[in-house]
């Protein structure tokens, strides 16, 4: 079987790797210039974009930011998992805020905004700690802003001048105070079969993923099922076929939803080693129709994305449970260069072995790993 994963980065890559034990093979669309190339070496296969679409027997993305001329041709073919709807529903905004309220499922306080007055508006009705955010390309973090006082509004308002609101609006959101971030990662078959991997606790270091840690940790089985619950109600009232992400906030007992991703999620990678099928192979089997594979969690694990940095000693292969997976891309600040997968029997262990791990990391967000491992412990 061939699949064809429109973008072709580290995703596509973990993509390619879990196909081939199955015998699917893996190809990449480099959306730059509409290349397909394999998904490791990046090279240049020998056949055209529309020759790899009439070869594969599914496409898919890697990202939801494909430009959507390219949606359009691959939602074509019939072959395009999840659809094109829904991957537009992840890269865009209002899109996303429209499904969650028309499903009914809780989120930030928000608002539209196709026109900087309104900004007064909201914070008349939402308050003066406000997060804005562009509704479509953002990611990692970018295209925000924040207001943390109304004294700041104006000022706010002059560094969002330039924007064209009518071509891509913003959604304002309240500045939700809450717990910890959590995400759900899980994958819906053709026949409409949901699995939810366990919830994930999700830590941010100046707005990029830095540390996943799963099963996380204080999470009784009403919460599971009610991340599950929030899962499934996405899921099937978007007919979805592929791993779906789901960031939420915990604010006490209650859930809302931050954002979705159509696709296999950085804060999903623990599956690599921590689960019986990692989220890559589930995502394959999803739009291949094949049956879905046990997600399951074996033992507790932590991912640690290494973030704009190349040189490390590879040394830390000595953690007993660690993976390194390795991107092969050129560094650069803020780029996701690869990530560890730590693996323990529990918590207290985990929290040992980050402790460990963040001797072999000369980073500048150690703080956040070593105060990690004293929690954990
Ligand atoms: P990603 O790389 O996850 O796609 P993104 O750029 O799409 O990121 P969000 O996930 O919406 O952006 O926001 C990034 C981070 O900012 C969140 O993980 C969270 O820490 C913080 N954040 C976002 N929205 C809110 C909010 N309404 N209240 C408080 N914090 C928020
Ligand atoms: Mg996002
Ligand atoms: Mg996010």
């Amino acid at each position: 079987m061939r699949v064809l994963i429109y973008g072709a980065g580290q995703l596509a890559q973990m993509m390619y790797l879990a196909g081939c034990p199955l015998g699917i093979e893996v190809q990449a669309v480099d959306v730059k210039d509409d290349s397909v190339v394999h998904p490791v070496s990046k090279l240049p296969l020998e056949l055209n974009l529309t020759q790899a679409i009439e070869a594969a027997d599914a496409l898919s993305v890697e990202f939801e930011h494909v430009p959507e001329r390219l949606l359009e041709q691959a939602a074509a073919s019939d072959k395009l998992l999840p659809s094109m709807s829904n991957i537009l529903i992840g890269a865009d905004r209002v899109r996303e805020k429209k499904l969650l309220e028309s499903l009914n499922v809780p989120n930030c306080a928000h608002r539209l905004v196709t026109d900087l007055t309104q900004l007064d508006e909201c914070v008349e009705s939402l308050g003066e700690r406000l997060i804005i955010k562009a509704s479509r390309d953002g990611y990692d973090g970018y295209g925000q802003w924040r207001l943390t006082d109304r004294s700041k509004l104006d000022a706010l308002k002059q560094s969002l001048q330039g924007l064209d609101l009518d071509a891509v609006p913003l959604i304002v959101e309240q500045m939700v105070d809450f717990d910890r971030e959590l995400s759900m990662v899980g994958v819906r078959d053709k026949q409409g079969n949901i699995s939810t991997y366990p919830l994930a606790e999700n830590l941010h270091y100046k707005g990029q993923l830095h540390v996943s840690v799963a099963p996380a940790p204080e999470v009784d089985t009403e919460l599971q099922k009610r991340a599950a619950h929030i899962f499934e109600t996405l899921a099937s009232g978007m007919d979805y076929v592929g791993v779906l992400a789901v960031e939420m906030f915990q604010c006490g007992d209650t859930l809302l939803v931050n954002e979705l991703a159509p696709r296999v999620h950085n804060s999903g990678h623990w599956t690599q080693s921590g689960s019986v099928t990692d989220q890559f192979e589930n995502h394959l089997r999803a739009v291949c129709g094949l049956p879905l594979g046990d997600v399951a969690a074996i033992g507790v694990s932590a991912m640690v994305n290494i973030i704009g940095c190349g040189s490390f000693s590879r040394e830390l292969l000595s953690i007993k449970g660690s993976h390194l997976h390795w991107y092969g891309k050129t560094v650069r600040e803020k780029r996701k260069m690869g990530h560890i997968n730590v693996g323990a029997a529990d918590y207290a262990e985990l929290g040992d072995k980050l402790a460990a791990l963040s001797q072999y990391l000369p980073l500048e967000f150690f703080p956040k790993l070593e105060k990690e491992a004293r929690r954990l412990r």
